[in-house]
Parts: structure tokens; C-alpha cells; sequence
């Protein structure tokens, strides 16, 4: 590894620390620049499936102790229907994302991480810096400006509060001409309830927050299209500010911990990082046409929803339904032999 086994990192959010803590372990030497203290602002649901917490476990940190509450399942309201989809093991947890992000930077640092807190860097320092680099530093990277990569495709604007209510063990997803391009949520915490929304015009987030009649928003954006490149001559984009969002969910999270891995295994062997993150990217064109397809049917408020209801696709959801990887069951056949029940 020699030369090259220096990687400069920018951000330690998540997506920093997760490939921080990939690229200790296969033996490179980590700097990480990051704007803000140990409390850097986070805007996330805090939502990992089950899979997602397994996957973190096993090659990351244990999340366990940012823990709020077990998902074991949806009520989806899409039109004029109710999909209710259950689960009788726990299909996601809820974590409270800064706690979440604190136990994966402590790791990181526990592995040996040279972090350098409330040291922003501007575009011309991140030129200055010695390759290889890995911008991990959100929606609005200033790696990927600095390097010229291709825009992001699109974002959703998505905001939340919380509300006092009892949590139950299910989210609320709602589907419908209120949320353009996107959905409304509650979410149950540890002991109250948030309520969300994406939209992908700025002219629906007024009609979104009317929905819920609350106050005092969060928000921010979802980048919901990858990059065209992500990798570049020695620089590498990784998380919101690669755009490896699952689109038709908002969840950035689990795919980053994937990337992560591939992103250290492409440095240490040599090999593309780019073609690294083929399987991941067929995942991700599938969520995009099901964001597209968001965008198509909120504003006709999904007419053929009594139509799922009636082809009973919320039992095949519970049955088979997978929030990270949409191949494991989007398989016609098995669908059709679910309907006719063969
Ligand atoms: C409302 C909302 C709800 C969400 N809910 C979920 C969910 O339930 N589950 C899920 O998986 N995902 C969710 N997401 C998406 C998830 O939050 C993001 O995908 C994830 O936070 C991206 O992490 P990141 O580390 O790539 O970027 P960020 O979290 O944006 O971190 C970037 C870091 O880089 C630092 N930085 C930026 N520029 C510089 C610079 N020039 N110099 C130094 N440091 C810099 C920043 O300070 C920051 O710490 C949600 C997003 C939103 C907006």
C-alpha cells in the first residue's frame, strides 16, 4: 500500500464515519476533516432495517445503544386504501440518528482516526489535499464541486416534528396529492411520534405541513438520484454526496454502509470503486422508478389503489417485501402466483 496508504476523508457524518472505520480496518491511515464539533446537525428519521442493523453490526459498530423502538410493519394509506403490511419479527428499527453517528465516529477514533473537528474545508483546500480523497460530505458536496463530478439528478424536500403521542410498533407511510413526488410519515420514537413529509416541488411543502397541522419544522434535503460518476482520479463520493439514497424510501444509511465497504476494497486492491457498486446501482435504479413513479400518480391521488387492495399486495408485501433490495421481490412470477394463489 505503501505511497498511497494515507486516505483524506471530509465530513464524519455517517457516510465519513462509516468508510473511516472500513478503511482502518483494511490497514490505511485515515484523516477526516469535518465542519462542525462532535454534535454536527443531523436531519434523518433514524430508520435502518433490520438487514441494514445486521450488516452495521457485523463489519461496523453495534448501534444497539442508540436504540428507540422495533417496526413491525406499515399502514400505508395510498389513495383511497389502507395496505397494511405486518411482520412478525422486527423489519426496522428506529435509532436516534445522534447517538447512532456518535457510537460509529467513536469507533472510528477507537481505530485509530486523526479527526480534525470545526476545520471546514473550502474547495481550493480540498484540491490542495493529497489523493486519495473521500468526500463524504453531504447533499452539498464541496468534494464534488471542487472536482467538477456531474450534478445530482434530483432532491426531495423533507421535513419533520415530533408530536406527543404514544408510539406504536408500525410507521404510518401516506401516499397521496399532498406529497408530490414523495410521501408523508409517522414514525414512532422512543416516547412520541414523528410526523414527516418529502415533496419534490418547494409549492407543495406549505400544503404538506397543513396536512399535519404542526409547527416548529426540521428539514432539509434528500438527494435522490446517484451521481452519474462517483469516482474520479483518486477521489471517491460516498454517501448524500454520491446521492446513494434508496429514493423510494429516503434512506441513505444502509447503502452507504455497503459503499463503504466496497469503497475500501476497491483502494486496497486496486480495482474500480465505480464498478464496485454495479449490484447497488441496479437496487437504485429500481428505487428511482418507483420515486418516478410517485411522481406520476400523487398528483392523480393513485387511482389504481383499490386495485392493489384487491390483488392483495400488502399480503404479498408482508410475505416478501424487502425496504433495501426491491429485486429480492419484485419478481413477476412469484407475484402472479401469489394472486392466483398457486
Ligand atoms: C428528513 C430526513 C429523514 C431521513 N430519514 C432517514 C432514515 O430514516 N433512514 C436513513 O437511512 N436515512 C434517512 N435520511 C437520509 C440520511 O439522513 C442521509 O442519507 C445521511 O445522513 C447521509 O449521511 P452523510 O454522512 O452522507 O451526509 P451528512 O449527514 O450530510 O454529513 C455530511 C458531513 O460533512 C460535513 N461537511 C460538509 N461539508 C464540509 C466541508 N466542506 N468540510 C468539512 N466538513 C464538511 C458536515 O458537517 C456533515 O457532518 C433522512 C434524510 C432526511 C433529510
Amino acid at each position: 500500500m505503501s505511497d498511497n496508504s494515507l486516505v483524506n476523508v471530509i465530513g464524519f457524518s455517517i457516510a465519513g464515519a462509516l468508510s473511516s472505520i472500513s478503511l482502518l480496518k483494511e490497514g490505511f491511515d485515515v484523516n477526516v476533516f469535518e465542519e462542525h464539533g462532535k454534535d454536527n446537525p443531523v436531519f434523518c428519521s433514524g430508520v435502518v432495517s433490520s438487514n441494514g442493523v445486521n450488516y452495521i453490526k457485523k463489519n461496523f459498530f453495534n448501534p444497539m445503544k442508540a436504540l428507540e423502538r422495533k417496526i413491525y410493519g406499515a399502514d400505508i394509506y395510498m389513495g383511497d386504501s389502507l395496505l397494511r403490511i405486518r411482520k412478525k419479527e422486527p423489519v426496522a428499527y428506529v435509532f436516534n440518528r445522534a447517538v447512532f453517528d456518535e457510537l460509529a465516529r467513536k469507533k472510528a477514533e477507537k481505530l485509530g482516526a486523526n479527526v480534525y473537528y470545526n476545520k471546514k474545508l473550502s474547495e481550493k483546500d480540498i484540491l490542495e489535499l493529497k489523493k486519495p480523497i473521500v468526500g463524504a460530505d453531504g447533499p452539498f458536496s464541496t468534494t464534488a464541486r471542487a472536482f467538477n463530478f456531474p450534478p445530482i439528478g434530483k432532491y426531495v424536500y423533507a421535513f419533520y416534528t415530533y408530536v406527543k403521542e404514544k408510539p406504536d410498533r408500525y410507521v404510518e407511510i401516506y401516499l397521496n396529492n399532498t406529497f408530490h413526488g414523495f410521501f408523508g410519515w409517522r414514525i414512532p420514537k422512543k416516547d412520541r411520534v414523528e410526523v414527516g413529509f418529502g415533496v419534490t416541488k418547494r409549492e407543495y411543502i406549505k400544503k404538506a405541513m397543513e396536512f399535519f397541522n404542526e409547527e416548529k419544522w426540521r428539514g432539509s434535503v434528500i438527494p435522490v438520484r446517484l451521481r452519474k460518476k462517483v469516482e474520479k482520479n483518486g477521489v471517491y463520493l460516498i454517501g448524500d454526496a454520491a446521492g446513494l439514497v434508496k429514493s423510494a424510501t429516503g434512506g441513505g444509511i444502509v447503502f452507504t454502509s455497503y459503499a463503504a465497504n466496497a469503497l475500501s476494497k476497491a483502494l486496497k486492491e486496486r480495482r474500480s470503486y465505480e464498478n464496485m457498486l454495479n449490484e447497488l446501482k441496479r437496487e437504485l435504479f429500481i428505487h428511482s422508478l418507483v420515486q418516478k413513479g410517485f411522481e406520476v400518480f400523487s398528483p392523480l391521488n393513485y387511482p389504481f389503489s383499490n386495485l392493489l387492495k384487491v390483488l392483495r399486495v400488502d399480503e404479498y408485501l408482508s410475505k416478501k417485501g424487502n425496504m433495501d433490495f426491491p429485486t429480492k421481490f419484485m419478481s413477476l412470477t412469484s407475484f402472479l402466483k401469489h394472486v392466483l394463489q398457486i
